[in-house]
């Protein structure tokens, strides 16, 4: 069945469409939040999951309290009935969140962060070296040392992911971080991984910023010059377009 256009009011939107147009304003009003990026579209106004209660302050509690949690809802909805179940879930119920604004790092901000924390993994202390540096080994061996853009399994060697560097929000931005340097620390992949949207607490994992000393560069020293040393057949620097803006930002000179 096709919806119905009252062209004459004016706005030219399907009458449903229309009517739920008034939804945001109104669950706003009572202090609910849109769980999506505002504007809504269109199919997801007239969605309650759209909408949710604010949430005031978020309790952190530790991966032993959701376990407890869990354990006593699944006896309780044994012995005790689906309701009693749901009373023990109550200390951990979820509730959404607003839809994060990502933005992402921009990548002078990243190269900012890794040259604060001296390329150290600031979770684990590992030292860590920027993809680009990594990427162009890997267009210098291909074989040898492959790297694929998007990291894909079986098709990149597994010592990149291991010790690239990347950005971690300390408070995720899932969780209302924002890309303050403040909240920016560098972490190896993996502790970036195992991190995920969690608070350092809940995951049981400690920021070691204070305690890096190492002086390491990551390698950055010696990229501008591995980038003009290498060509391809044709006599072309390698991934040209690519690289340019990763040396000029990453080589020392640039600071
Ligand atoms: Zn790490």
């Amino acid at each position: 069945m096709g919806l119905r256009y009252f062209p004459f009011l004016g706005l030219g939107l399907p009458a449903s469409e229309r009517c739920f147009r008034q939804v945001p304003s109104c669950v706003l009003a009572v202090g609910c939040v849109p769980t999506w990026g505002m504007p809504l579209p269109a199919r997801r106004l007239s969605q309650s999951r759209s909408y949710a209660r604010p949430r005031m302050s978020e309790p952190t509690l530790t991966v032993d309290q959701y376990r407890a949690a869990v354990e006593a809802a699944v006896r309780a909805a044994i012995s005790d009935g689906r309701e009693r179940g749901r009373e023990e879930l109550r200390p951990i119920w979820f509730q959404p969140t607003p839809a994060p604004d990502r933005k992402s790092v921009p990548n002078a901000l990243r190269v900012e962060v890794f040259r604060r924390d001296t390329f150290t993994c600031c979770y684990c202390l590992s030292k860590v070296i920027p993809e680009p540096i990594l990427r162009l080994l890997g267009r210098i061996y291909p074989d040898e040392f492959p790297h694929h853009p998007n990291w894909k399994a079986g098709c990149m060697h597994r010592a990149i992911p291991l010790l690239c560097a990347e950005v971690d929000h300390v408070r995720p931005v899932a969780r209302g971080g924002s890309n303050e340097i403040s909240n920016l620390r560098t972490a190896c992949a993996p502790c970036n991984t195992r991190k995920a949207d969690f608070l350092l607490e809940e995951i049981g994992m400690t920021d070691h910023t204070d305690e890096i000393s190492s002086g390491w560069d990551g390698l950055t020293g010696s990229y501008r010059q591995l980038w003009e040393s290498q060509r391809d057949e044709s006599g072309k620097l390698l991934d040209e377009a690519y690289q340019v803006l990763w040396v000029k930002l990453l080589s020392p000179a640039a600071q």
